[in-house]
């Protein structure tokens, strides 16, 4: 990055967040992307609207206190940043893990502002979470943490105000939970969390549509590249949500998904992975992967997961957690015949390994754009809930295939404008942001 403009922006974020390598990672590659937007436009410059941009607007962390089944007081710490409105209410969904900190969650706060941007939906960026794991957890231990943690947040969000929704350690059972309890204590029904059972408001195809829609851009990556998904191999990473529904779209599609993994290592299926098992074992029996291949003769499993980047494969689709591939398992990517890699998980590549994709001719597309359809199908539940109607699984999946249609073509026109053809990522960077900043510079300094 040349732009010294630019440059003190990120200087003086880093001296105001220390200890938050994940944001200054998140932050570094967007505000890269917007050194040809910035040249061109002086008037967003004079508007503040990048000092004002990475300052989320509002912090909020708080204690969630809950009683294990042992009758233990536990103490977790809740977090939800809301960090920019310009374009709609906050949305942004809560993740349950061990490792989150007040870095992670503004890093995903603040790649939900562009995500968002690009779904053409009119959603804010946020994002929330807590350090509580929900694996090992009885049913009972998760409510009391789930009831606990939107005591505390119901103050907070609304339908429009901020509309949180699932992520890692987040499924329906958690969503279920925290839904009853704002439910209870607000004595209103509406359509504050996304990600709702059937039941009770929430829309088909929201549990598939992450993972359909990785696809549904990957596709349309693959047609614009001169290719198709047909007879390819692909490997998926994680056995998640997105993960699983990743899987499912791609053989779909034709291509033979021979790997997945969990956090602790990788099964590899050269048949083609049972998508049913691993439903069966992830979702139902809660278990660990490596049940799989007790059932499937000819499939292995390795501890470790990031060995699972060193099997063949034509296509790359990392659907676990960031920063899953580094520079190394990228090589080997692009070593063993890797041509494109879409991300289903919110930043999966280090700033290294996306450098070997544009040095090895991988063609890359960014998480903003390819897992946008999660939280635009969240938006199309927002839609049902406030007309208190609900369309077909299929009326929800034709409109995911056409707004994931719509991000990627924003994504390449925005390359092609400012002179990088191909690059997907600062074509969603941009495409991303310029709505965001025509907003807040219409809604003067605020
Ligand atoms: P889930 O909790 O359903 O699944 C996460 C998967 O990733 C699990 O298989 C988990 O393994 C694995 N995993 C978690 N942490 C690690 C790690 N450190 N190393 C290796 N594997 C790991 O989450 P989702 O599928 O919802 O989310 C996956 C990714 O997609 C996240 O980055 C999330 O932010 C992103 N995303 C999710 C959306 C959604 O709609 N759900 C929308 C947009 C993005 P294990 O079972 O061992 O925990």
């Amino acid at each position: 990055m040349t732009n010294q403009y630019l440059i003190d922006v990120l200087e003086s974020v880093k001296k105001r967040n220390p200890g938050e390598p994940e944001f200054i990672q998140a932050l570094t590659e967007v505000l890269e992307s917007l050194e040809p937007v910035i040249e061109k436009r002086p008037d967003l410059v004079a508007a503040g609207v990048i000092e004002r941009l990475v300052e989320p607007e509002r912090q909020i962390i708080f204690r969630v206190p809950w009683v294990d089944d042992n009758g233990k007081v536990q103490v977790n710490r809740g977090f939800r940043i809301q960090y920019n409105s310009a374009i709609g209410p906050y949305k942004g969904g809560i993740r349950l893990h061990p490792s989150v900190n007040l870095g992670i969650i503004k890093f995903l706060g603040f790649e939900q502002i562009f995500k968002n941007s690009l779904t053409t939906l009119p959603m804010g960026g946020g994002k929330g979470g807590s350090d509580f794991d929900p694996k090992g957890k009885s049913d009972g231990e998760v409510m009391r943490f789930c009831q606990s943690f939107m005591t505390e947040l119901c103050r907070h969000v609304g339908a429009d105000l901020d509309v949180p929704a699932g992520d890692i350690g987040t499924g329906a059972r958690e969503i279920g939970y925290m839904f009853g309890q704002y439910k209870r204590i607000r004595n209103e029904f509406t359509g504050v969390l996304t990600g709702k059972g059937l039941t009770y408001g929430g829309s088909l195809a929201r549990t598939q549509a992450t993972g359909f829609g990785v696809c549904y851009f990957t596709n349309e990556v693959l047609k614009a590249n001169g290719m198709s998904f047909e007879g390819k191999k692909v490997i998926v990473s994680g056995s998640g949500n997105v993960a699983i529904y990743c899987n499912q779209k791609a053989t779909e599609l034709g291509a033979t998904v021979i790997a997945m993994s969990d956090s602790n290592g990788y099964i590899y299926d050269p048949n083609g992975i049972d998508l049913a098992a691993v439903k069966q074992i992830k979702e139902v029996e809660r278990k660990r992967i490596k049940e799989y291949v007790a059932t499937h003769p000819g499939s292995t499993y390795t501890e470790g997961c990031a060995g699972i980047w060193s099997l063949p494969c034509d296509i790359a689709l990392p659907c676990a957690t960031q920063n899953e591939i580094d520079k190394a398992s990228a090589e080997l990517l692009a070593a063993n015949g890797c041509k494109v890699v879409c991300e289903g998980a919110n930043m999966p590549s280090t700033p290294e390994a996306i450098a070997v994709y544009f040095e090895k001719g991988i063609i890359y597309g960014p998480a903003k754009a390819c897992n946008a359809g999660g939280v635009a199908t969240s938006g199309l539940e927002m839609s049902q809930n406030s007309m208190r109607y609900s369309w077909s699984f299929e009326e929800v999946d034709a409109k995911l295939q056409d707004i994931m249609k719509s991000i990627f073509k924003a994504c390449d026109d925005a390359a092609r404008e400012y002179g990088m053809e191909g690059n997907y990522m600062a074509g969603a960077n941009i495409a991303g942001f310029l709505k965001v900043a025509e907003a807040m510079k219409a809604q003067g300094c605020v």
